[in-house]
């Protein structure tokens, strides 16, 4: 007898029928002899229904505090709806809103971070036989003020709550299989993967593969839950994520993905000297502007340069800053450019394994694909490339490296 977590995403709960099916899910896993606590995201499309809601009536910059409380509520509808639909065939179950479940956060609204959780209040009612049915993305800071914790965040609830609950898993269910090898949409001979590492799949998520939320595959990291991705739609196994020691079949390449989100800019004719660097990012982070790939040209005739890639979200703004940048330190130019993908493999046996990055520029140099920018760590190797290849370049590297469906484990080096 163990204690499970389980989370169900907005389209898992979508409607009554959906719902039903969750709370016969929950029940067996109770009939074979688990504690079950349940974590629940808004009904799919309620949460962006909030969101237009809260621009409609406070404009561009809603009141932070009022925005969480508004987008709060598609959580706390699924929580009563699951709790009476399950009391409802026979199982005991109560529901918990983020304050009543313990959820204590900082107090960045819209983002807020989970400080710690007092699982008191879920305890009793798990020991007590009581399924908990607890709203995910939401908790509540030292005012007392609800918070939210950022698109997706029901995964970081689930997985936060895993691990103070200190649960033997963490089940994430979702409208998809399992973690695929690249987007079963672009590529069709994409596989589910059996197990994948807490590394391997932080960096999945944090370059645009939308299974997880980020924060929470940090959080699953640094917890060491077990947690297992799989359908809310059929018993199949999913893919299980776990420690590196626990990945028994260590690929070369696990992944393919891309992201269509970020924009390039490149100030040109900057001055090679100290400090330049710092006056063009300075104010940019300052700005809240997260840059991501960054490369610096060899210098000529003393300038050089520097070319960044932001979130197309902020890609406006950071033109901005850089074009006044470039006028106060005397750069020739400014460019920016929003048809662009950052293309990108990722897999653990990278680490003792030679010659991945030059196979991939290889692969795409045989394409005609032009890359624009380069970025490495030590499991994964990121591409910019021009947007109209997305397709192209993840597939022939889907081909290359993993095949059809007969992934190789990755050789001695
Ligand atoms: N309902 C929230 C959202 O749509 C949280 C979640 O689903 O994880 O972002
Ligand atoms: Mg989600």
């Amino acid at each position: 007898m163990g204690l499970i977590v389980q989370k169900y995403g907005g389209t898992s709960v979508g409607d009554l029928d959906r719902i039903r099916n969750v709370a016969r899910r929950v029940i067996e896993t109770v009939k074979a002899g688990h504690q079950v606590a349940v974590v629940v995201s808004a009904m799919a499309g309620e949460t962006d229904e909030l969101v237009a809601l809260a621009h409609g009536a406070g404009g561009d910059t809603p009141l932070a505090r009022e925005y969480d409380a508004l987008l709060s509520t598609g959580e706390q509808k699924t929580i009563a709806l699951l709790a009476m639909t399950i009391s409802q065939l026979g199982q005991p179950a109560q529901s918990f809103n983020g304050r009543q479940a313990g959820i204590r956060t900082d107090a960045a609204h819209l983002r807020a971070r989970i400080e710690n959780i007092d699982t008191a209040n879920l305890r009793e009612v798990l020991d007590a036989g009581v399924v908990a049915v607890i709203a995910g993305f939401q908790g509540f800071d030292d005012g007392g003020n609800i918070t939210t914790l950022g698109r997706g965040g029901s995964d970081t609830t689930a997985v936060a709550v895993a691990a103070a609950l200190r649960a033997d898993a963490c089940e994430i269910y979702t409208d998809v299989a399992g973690i695929y090898t690249a987007d079963p949409n672009l590529v069709p001979s994409a596989r589910k993967l059996d197990r994948i590492s807490y590394d391997e799949m932080l960096e999945l998520s944090s370059l645009g593969a939308k299974v997880l939320q980020i924060r929470s595959a940090g959080f699953a990291m640094r917890y060491s839950v077990p947690l297992h991705v799989r359908s809310s739609f059929d018993d199949a196994e999913g893919t299980w994520v776990v420690s590196e020691e626990e990945v028994m079949e260590q690929l070369l390449v696990s992944g393919v993905t891309y992201n269509r989100k970020e924009a390039k800019i490149r100030v040109r004719g900057v001055k090679d000297q100290p400090g330049i660097a710092a006056k063009i990012f300075s104010p940019i982070s300052g700005a809240g502007i997260v840059v991501d790939m960054i490369v610096q040209n060899l210098s000529q005739d003393g300038t050089t340069d520097l070319t960044f890639t932001v979130e197309k979200a902020c890609y406006a703004q950071a033109i901005e800053i850089a074009q006044r940048v470039a006028n106060e330190i005397g750069a020739a130019a400014v460019e920016g450019d929003e048809n662009i993908v950052k293309v990108s493999i990722v897999g653990l046996g990278m680490k003792d394994h030679a010659g991945v990055a030059s196979k991939m520029f290889q692969v795409l140099a045989d394409e005609g694909i032009n890359i624009q920018l380069i970025t490495t760590s030590e499991i994964k190797v990121s591409v910019l490339i021009d947007e109209k290849y997305a397709e192209l370049a993840v597939r022939t590297l889907h081909d290359a490296f993993i095949g059809d469906g007969a992934a190789e484990p990755a050789q001695e080096s």
